[in-house]
């Protein structure tokens, strides 16, 4: 069955607000899909103009090819996990699974069969007749998770529902969720601000910034070929260092940058000379050179600030000595790990590693 969601050209406004700008997107039919972005980007608005909650000021919502236009909430193919859960704290696990069913008339025993079926599935065989109050928070997850798909619907809407669990459980619940996602083949609609989470989850990713999506792709992509320079910051961490074009040509373009000079990085779209830019380096991409060596490659002359212990590699943060800007530098095992604050130092990075873009003026982080 088609369980795409097409939004064509909504909009939303709130009085003179405009929260979601003109909007087109195809999410497709079994697929993993994140809106991720700041808060207030419009990721809930969204949401709940797919789920009927709200009706958008233009443009139509549709799943599969049919319109919901003037279809209410509990008539649409989708169910939704919130934030908080919304579980029913005095009842069984079966009483909450099953609930959604027994409005709908659905008789005992196949109810039964159904949330143990569920059960199952979310890995809580057994626990039915425990009270819900009685759980852990990721086990409460999961009861909201087979609650949410006891009613078969075609497309689950999740809102951020791993922000309230520490750090592992998040972590372990991102793989269970994709696997109850795969197993199912049911479309996932998921909005999150945590990039991590996003890629680590989703087969596409849209980045919103402002009520508009900034650019829909894969997680390899966002990360490797941003579009803009939201994008480059938002998803990931990068370095950027914004100066004017010098020229632009063979997918390389030179990038006069005060204090540092001639900079190089990939293109992948029309610059003009004295056309405002910015380089992005991100902080692994960074590695030491030393004065000795007889390269082309850009040196940038830094001052140690901080120095971050984490685990497998440690995080600099160092500025430049021309222009006191910040950069953040990754260093492995070896290559600069034994850099002290205080200590100048000189990095370099492979121009293809590097990305110039327009500075757009959408803001950055
Ligand atoms: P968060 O991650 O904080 O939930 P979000 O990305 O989900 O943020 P939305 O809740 O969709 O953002 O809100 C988008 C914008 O629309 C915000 O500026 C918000 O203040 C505004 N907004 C949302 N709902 C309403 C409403 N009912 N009336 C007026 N403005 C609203």
């Amino acid at each position: 069955m088609d369980s795409s969601v097409t939004l064509d050209r909504v909009v939303m406004r709130f009085g003179d607000f405009t929260a979601i700008e003109p909007t087109s997107l195809e999410i497709r039919s079994g697929e993993f899909f994140s809106f991720l972005g700041p808060s207030g980007c419009g990721k809930t608005t969204l949401l709940n103009i797919i789920s009927g909650f709200l009706t958008p000021s233009e443009g139509d919502v549709r799943i599969g090819d049919a319109s919901m236009r003037g279809v209410a909430v509990n008539h649409r193919p989708t169910a939704m996990i919130f934030q908080n859960l919304a579980l029913f704290p005095l009842m069984s696990v079966y009483q909450n699974i099953e609930f959604g069913l027994e409005v709908r008339g659905v008789d005992r025993t196949t109810r039964r069969r159904k949330a143990d079926e569920l059960l199952d599935l979310v890995a809580l065989g057994g626990s039915g007749d425990k009270p819900v109050s009685a759980l852990s928070g990721g086990q409460k997850q999961r009861v909201a998770i087979a609650r949410a798909l006891a009613v078969e619907p075609r497309v689950l809407l999740l809102d951020e529902p791993l922000s309230a669990l520490d750090l592992k459980l998040r972590q372990h619940m991102r793989n269970e969720l994709k696997a109850i996602q795969r197993k199912t083949g049911i479309t996932f609609i998921y909005i999150t601000h945590d990039q991590g989470e996003a890629l680590a989850m989703s087969d596409r990713v849209a980045v919103m910034s402002a009520g508009r999506i900034q650019q829909v792709a894969d997680p390899e992509t966002l990360y490797h070929r941003p579009k803009t320079p939201f994008v480059a910051t938002f998803v990931g961490e990068n370095n950027r260092l914004p100066g004017r074009v010098v020229e632009c040509h063979a997918g390389l373009a030179v990038l006069e940058v005060p204090g540092l000079g001639r900079l190089t990085g990939r293109c992948e779209s029309e610059l003009s000379p004295g056309q405002p830019a910015a380089l992005f380096v991100r902080p692994e991409h960074l590695s030491p050179s030393s004065a000795e060596e007889e390269t082309e490659a850009p040196r940038l002359e830094v001052r140690i600030e901080t120095v971050s212990f984490e685990g497998a590699w440690r995080m600099l943060e160092a500025r430049l000595v021309a222009t006191g800007d910040t950069l953040r530098i990754l260093a492995g095992q070896g290559e600069g790990s034994a850099l002290q604050p205080g200590q100048t130092a000189s990095f370099g990075y492979a121009p293809d590693k590097a990305i110039v873009m327009a500075d757009d003026g959408s803001p950055m982080l």
